[in-house]
């Protein structure tokens, strides 16, 4: 049994004030850890002070991108030395906005997850198609071939414990869901690219989360989804209530 990931990323948002008072709101209310995980990926400014805060508790505290070098001159970057320094368990890889606006490529999401898994980040990865390649029914296909370029020369054993994030791009911060048929047929056909890649046993252990507009009337139906283990959640992740109910219902 797959445990679920409810994720929130933060991206841009929260002053360090506001963030510790998310922080106060909602330790000690968090759903037992042991039935699900929960996670905040916050910017890098706040992530020590999260940490500090957390105390080893839920929601444990990520990062929203790294750099996968170790150290070295690249002005502006955080490595996962630096992140694994602090405390932070999870990152995410690959977001469509890293890949839209900062020009991550395939190649640099590979780098990346090798970087994060060796480590010992647990990776967040994610994938998704445009509204186009929806139209044009290539879906499956463009999800397929990040997935398959992501994980090149990962192991079996390090794919185990990594989660991916089907992320529709036209469903992310527009109110437009997939509807959550739509999310677990292309999660199922996330979960066959990974057993092509490494066998159903270690498919079957790898949790897939959606994220594109989940709030908390809306996750219960796509956690029905047989595969689809957690979601990943902007805006519905920024006021402590919400993610609480996002957690609750997981
Ligand atoms: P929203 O939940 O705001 O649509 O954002 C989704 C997302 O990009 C999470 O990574």
């Amino acid at each position: 049994m797959r445990k679920p990931i409810i994720a929130g990323n933060w991206k841009m948002h929260k002053t360090l004030g506001e963030a510790e008072s998310f922080y106060s709101d909602v330790q000690g209310r968090i759903p037992d850890p042991a039935k699900v995980e929960t996670v905040i990926c916050a910017p890098f400014p706040f992530l020590y002070r999260l940490v500090q805060l957390s105390e080893g508790m839920a929601p444990s505290v990520g990062a929203q991108n790294m750099h996968e070098e170790e150290s070295g001159a690249f002005t502006g970057e955080v490595s996962p030395v630096q992140l694994k320094d602090l405390g932070v368990r999870y990152v995410i890889i690959g977001h469509s906005e890293r890949r839209e606006y900062f020009n991550e490529t395939d190649d640099s999401v590979n780098r990346k997850l090798k970087s994060a898994l060796g480590h010992g980040l647990t990776p967040i990865v994610c994938v998704g198609e445009t509204l186009g390649e929806r139209e044009e029914g290539r879906t499956e296909a463009k999800v397929s071939g990040q997935v398959k370029a992501a994980y090149a020369e990962i192991s079996p054993s390090e794919a185990a414990g990594t989660v991916v994030a089907y992320e529709p791009i036209w469903a992310i911060g527009t109110g437009k869901t997939a509807t959550a048929e739509e999310a677990g047929d292309v999660c199922r056909s996330i979960r066959e690219t990974l057993s092509e890649l490494y066998g159903g046993e270690i498919a079957e252990k790898i949790r897939i989360q959606y994220g594109g507009s989940v709030k908390p009337d809306n996750i219960g139906e796509l956690l029905a989804q047989p595969d689809i283990d957690g979601a990943l959640v902007g805006g519905a992740s920024l006021e402590p209530e919400s993610f609480l109910r996002l957690a609750e219902v997981a």
